[in-house]
């Protein structure tokens, strides 16, 4: 496999979502706006997610609420343009 290398921001964030038992679903690179993007099979922990982006001004958080597409959300690295992405947390739908 020769994936391209995730940005080490998100890998350590990645890290911390395997840790809590997510899976990786898929990388993929046809975004329009992000060279790759990882997504995953579960929410990515909110918390762990404003920390990162509050401690990091590359570090982005986004949701998509598109109703034509998955509702997700997930982390931007802005320098990267690289993403983590995850369903969309529906408890409060
Ligand atoms: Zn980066």
């Amino acid at each position: 496999m020769n994936e391209p290398a995730l940005c080490a921001k998100l890998q350590l964030i990645l890290d911390r979502e395997l840790a809590r038992g997510n899976r990786v679903m898929a990388q993929e690179t046809g975004w329009s706006k992000v060279k790759l993007a990882v997504r995953l099979a579960d929410p990515l922990d909110a918390d762990s997610l404003k920390r990162a982006a509050a401690a990091d001004p590359d570090l982005e958080l986004w949701q998509s609420r598109d109703v034509k597409n998955p509702r997700e959300a997930g982390i931007l690295c802005k320098s990267c343009r690289q993403t983590l992405a995850g369903p969309l947390n529906s408890t409060r739908s």
